[in-house]
């Protein structure tokens, strides 16, 4: 028998990954009643901290990159900023790339890298080449195809690949650059090139910009999204698992949702003039299919990279390295099975017990996907075989824990642009319905935060239309508090 939950919402949020989640936060602040349905048992989605033995792990996100003035906002506003851990290492400090095998100091500044011997005489000349390359038109042209074009193939094997492959998951061969590297094919169009375009930004960024931070959270990241999900104005649901959203007609013309979902209660339903799926794309697609069966079509098409992140502590006397940096990336030339090796106890207090060290290594992707099928202890074995002599490892792992993600992060893969595209145009035949998350607008959680609140502006702005009494109380970002308490 279905019961109904509390009757009516102005949105409903499927989803309670960071995407949903700070999605209904921009809601609730401009006034507007939103409940967050999520599946599981927790809220989060991909984010999760675990403490094993006095190491932290994280299960997906180790740390927000940020350099976009509304996630500080977003920050500040929420109250998060006081649970934020600032990293021990300056952004400047070393990274390493591994170069014939072995691990090679990345230099930090424009200059040091255009010096290092990590390019030959002909990568430095086409490197300066760069702002006389004319731009190009293809919407659809690959992060490799970019990448070369403007600065030679060395460049995209040496910085690029590694990159895209370390830190997406995701083969810049295939990855959309307009949307994979968004920053800098949009210097190009601006700029017509990137070089003068980063001269033009570094005078202005006196006057303008501030400088690129990562951080993470007092008790890992899962703060971000518990604190948001504790917050009573959000209506966070666990254990909701939607299975049917309903479209009802009504007599002006106009429409609503129905959302239904299973939940330890039993069966719900709630009535909702703004439905925000904010749950992996095929997920969405399963929901979405009744009602347009070309959106769900296009939703099930999105490409996933598999993933395992495989979490080694380790006793400190245990390594010869000093791991006086973040970590490392794998160019995929150096053959090794390893995408990357971030040195977490490096980068975080409190990663590790005293002595101790925490190493997040990440096994799998577009470049090895078959990776996700080794057992948890063939993972481990895997990772030590390529960090063991990278760092001098002597003895054995004092911990050990595997988190593997069959999904682990959408690819903006091959013809990407027509498929977002398409998708924008069978929405709008679904007045009402808004997709929200990682397939689209990016992955990172700086990228989710700045596409939640254009999603939620946009209902905000919907809703001001169709109740046009209410619209004055809705959505003025400067007159209202936080709504999530600081710690005394
Ligand atoms: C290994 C890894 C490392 C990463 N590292 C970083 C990093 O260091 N920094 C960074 O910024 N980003 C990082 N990311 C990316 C970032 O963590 C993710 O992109 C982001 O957390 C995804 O959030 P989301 O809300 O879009 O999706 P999800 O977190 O997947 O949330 C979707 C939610 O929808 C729920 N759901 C699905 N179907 C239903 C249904 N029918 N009814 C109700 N609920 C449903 C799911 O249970 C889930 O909770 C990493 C990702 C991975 C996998």
């Amino acid at each position: 028998m279905m019961s109904y939950s509390s009757n009516e919402q102005d949105v409903i949020v499927i989803g309670g990954g960071i995407s949903g989640l700070a999605t209904a936060w921009y809601l609730a602040k401009s006034g507007l009643s939103v409940q967050v349905w999520e599946k599981s048992s927790l809220c989060g989605g991909k984010i999760k901290t675990d403490n094993i033995n006095g190491f932290q792990t994280e299960q997906a996100a180790s740390m927000v990159m940020n350099f976009k003035p509304e996630v500080d906002q977003f920050f500040n506003q929420t109250g998060l900023d006081s649970f934020k851990a600032q990293r021990l290492l300056s952004s400047e400090s070393q990274r390493y790339l591994i170069h014939q095998g072995k691990l090679q100091a990345l230099p930090m500044t424009i200059s040091k890298l255009f010096f290092s011997s990590l390019w030959t005489h002909s990568g430095k000349l086409k490197l300066l080449m760069e702002p006389f390359i004319s731009k190009g038109s293809n919407p659809n042209e690959s992060v490799s195809e970019f990448i070369t074009r403007r600065f030679g193939s060395e460049f995209l094997e040496k910085a690029m690949e590694p990159f895209i492959s370390g830190t997406l998951a995701s083969d810049p061969d295939k990855a959309c650059a307009r949307y994979v590297i968004p920053r800098l094919t949009a210097l190009e169009r601006k700029y017509g090139s990137i070089t003068a375009g980063i001269i033009v930004h570094k005078i202005l960024r006196k006057r303008t910009a501030r400088n690129p931070e990562s951080f993470s959270f007092q008790q890992g990241m899962q703060t971000i999204t518990q604190q948001l999900a504790d917050d009573p104005k959000l209506g966070f649901q666990a254990n909701y698992q939607v299975d049917k959203i309903i479209r009802h007609n009504t007599k002006n013309g106009q429409h609503h949702w129905e959302v239904q979902a299973q939940t330890s209660y039993g069966d719900i339903q709630c009535k909702a003039r703004h439905v925000v799926i904010a749950s992996p794309a095929e997920n969405a697609a399963q929901l979405l299919k009744p009602l347009n069966q070309q959106l769900g079509d296009l939703l099930s098409s999105i490409e996933y990279a598999p993933l395992s992140v495989v979490h080694l502590g380790f006793e400190k006397s245990a390594i010869k390295h000093s791991l006086n940096s973040a970590g490392f990336l794998v160019p995929r030339q150096e053959k090794m099975s390893i995408n990357g090796n971030l040195w977490m106890s490096s980068l975080f207090a409190d990663k590790a017990p005293q002595n101790h060290v925490l190493l997040s290594s990440y096994l799998g992707g577009a470049r090895h996907p078959g990776m996700i099928n080794l057992s948890e202890q063939e993972s481990v074995d895997e990772v030590l075989k390529n960090i063991k002599p990278l760092l001098g490892i002597h003895s054995s792992p004092v911990m050990a824990k595997v988190n593997k993600h069959h999904q682990a992060l959408p690819m903006y893969h091959d013809n990407y642009h027509q498929k977002l595209t398409a998708m924008e145009e069978q929405l709008k035949t679904l007045s009402g319905m808004h997709l929200e998350a990682n397939y689209k607008g990016g992955v990172s959680i700086r990228d989710r935060i700045v596409s939640a609140k254009n999603t939620a502006e946009n209902i905000i702005q919907q809703c001001s239309i169709e109740h046009p009494s209410t619209s004055a109380s809705l959505f003025n970002p400067l007159s209202l508090n936080p709504i999530i308490e600081k710690p005394a």
